[in-house]
């Protein structure tokens, strides 16, 4: 267990973060909300995805300020991943643990982008490596206003980590 502990809680991220700077950096989060969905946005123009015509781009924001990136792609073997993880599971490859907060932006392709939730996969996949409860997720509605979720809004009483130590 303490080596799952480990992996969760981000002994591996370069640059070890204080709570103090925790607290500071999530109550910044309206400041570069825009700026997180329109990189998302351009991300989105990366999505491979012949069979849904559905394009996805995220941008996951890391603990240390970098910013982490993915769309979907598809196959036609129907095995694909979402943006979210995508954007997850490159940073998590290359050493990133603990983040701060997701920007979606989706939408039928080479329409303008509507609000789009991350799934309930890429939300379990998502609770493995954040708070729940601090962890914001972004999504810019139809309108062009931008909302903010945690992550335990989307995804309540969530089974992660915790529950197995
Ligand atoms: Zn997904």
């Amino acid at each position: 267990m303490d080596e799952l502990k480990k992996y969760t809680e981000g002994t591996i991220v370069e640059k070890k973060i204080t709570l103090p700077e925790k607290q500071a950096i999530r109550a910044d989060i309206p400041n570069f909300a825009d700026k997180l969905i329109e990189i998302a946005d351009e991300e989105r123009k990366f999505s491979y995805c012949p069979y849904s015509k559905f394009s996805v781009g995220a941008a996951l924001l890391c603990m240390d300020g970098s910013v982490y990136t993915g769309c979907n792609v598809e196959t036609a073997a129907f095995i694909g991943i979402c943006a979210e993880k995508n954007a997850l599971f490159k940073a998590v490859s290359e050493g990133k643990r603990g983040f701060l907060a997701i920007a979606v932006s989706g939408g039928a392709y080479e329409q303008p982008p509507k609000a789009c939730t991350p799934c309930g996969s890429c939300r379990q996949a998502l609770t493995e490596f954040v708070d729940p409860e601090e962890f914001a997720v972004i999504i810019r509605n139809e309108a062009g206003e931008i909302k903010s979720f945690t992550l335990s809004e989307l995804l309540p009483y969530s089974f992660g980590p915790s529950n197995l130590m």
